[in-house]
């Protein structure tokens, strides 16, 4: 009996009509020079332009072009998971369409998993052409989740291999809004990494808004970790030390005669206790919201059609 080594590779793609025959012709004639067997899922997150469209007529010419597409737009993560459930390989790489992870490494991906690397991770090493503030946002949502996490998140990238075992041990979470990127780390097994330089998007633009980057930063850290509540609380002791410390202060000035100054003092104090109050509670509703969500139990992503799987 042949044992499975065929390698998956599964592509989010939200209105990507012109990336994906590119894409899909780069990744094929890389593996087929390599002789690895492979297929390609691409996962329509829900576009409004004809990206199904070019996955469909993929797939009816090749046997190795696979699609689904979504009834609406789920979010990456969603697509991910969705293409992880459908993949059939001994091992799956998750990519971007935009041809920004270089398809040219998933050869020597391949070759370390096939020495019995059940991870490899491709780590950044610079962050590409993009502009200032998308930068400076991602960087503070990656040193928050690390420092949430415990897991250094800041040159990781979704660019990665993992094998069945990992990918089985992955889909069994039944989390409703998963992140991708700690959990494939929070998974264990033997891992590597491979260093990238994460390349240049040729063809249209990048699908993130600073709004949608927050959204997806605080959704992130909010369903991966507590951390930000053990902030809180740590935040109520400080108040309560300090107003301890006050108190001690208003009493002596008090016995020792000196009148008590501090109309501004009181108005501060009120203003900084208000707004850490009103900022816990914002936290906490994070939380509550996700718990909310996690009972309702929808599915993750909702299939309206699928192609050659
Ligand atoms: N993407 C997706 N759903 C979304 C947003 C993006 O599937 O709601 C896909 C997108 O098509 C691409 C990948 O996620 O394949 C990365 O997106 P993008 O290139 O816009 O992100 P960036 O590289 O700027 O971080
Ligand atoms: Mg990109």
């Amino acid at each position: 009996m042949q044992v499975n080594q065929k390698l998956s590779i599964i592509i989010p793609s939200y209105n990507e009509q012109d990336n994906i025959p590119k894409t899909f012709t780069t990744i094929k004639e890389i593996l087929d020079a390599s002789r690895i067997p492979f297929e390609i899922i691409f996962v329509d997150d829900g576009s409004g332009d004809a990206t199904y469209l070019r996955i469909h007529q993929l797939s009816q010419e090749y046997s190795e072009a696979k699609g689904l597409s979504f009834s609406r737009n789920f979010g990456k993560e969603a697509a991910i998971f969705a293409g992880l459930e459908a993949s059939c390989g001994a091992c799956c790489v998750i990519m971007d369409c935009d041809l920004q992870h270089p398809p040219a490494l998933l050869p020597e991906m391949y070759r370390l998993w096939q020495e019995g690397c059940e991870i490899v991770e491709g780590i950044k090493q610079s962050r590409g052409k993009e502009n200032p503030l998308h930068t400076l946002c991602a960087n503070s949502f990656y040193c928050l989740i690390s420092k949430a996490t415990g897991i250094d998140m800041s040159k990781a990238s979704d660019f990665k291999l993992m094998d069945r075992k990992a990918v089985d041990a992955l889909l069994i979470l039944p989390e409703r809004a998963p992140f991708f990127r700690a959990l494939s780390s929070w998974v264990g097994f033997r891992s590597t990494t491979i260093p990238f330089e994460v390349q240049e998007r040729t063809i249209g633009s990048s699908k993130w808004s600073v709004w949608s980057l927050t959204k997806y930063a605080i959704q992130n850290i909010t369903s991966f970790s507590g951390a930000p509540m053990q902030f809180v609380s740590l935040m109520g002791w400080i108040m309560f030390l300090a107003s301890i410390a006050l108190g001690i202060q208003s009493l002596y000035k008090y016995f020792s005669g000196s009148a008590l100054e501090g109309f501004t003092t009181v108005i501060l104090l009120q203003l900084i206790i208000g707004s850490v109050l009103m900022i816990s509670l914002g936290i906490i509703g994070h939380y509550i919201s996700r718990i909310y969500d996690e009972i309702k139990a929808r599915p993750r992503y909702i299939i309206d059609k699928r192609c050659g799987c």
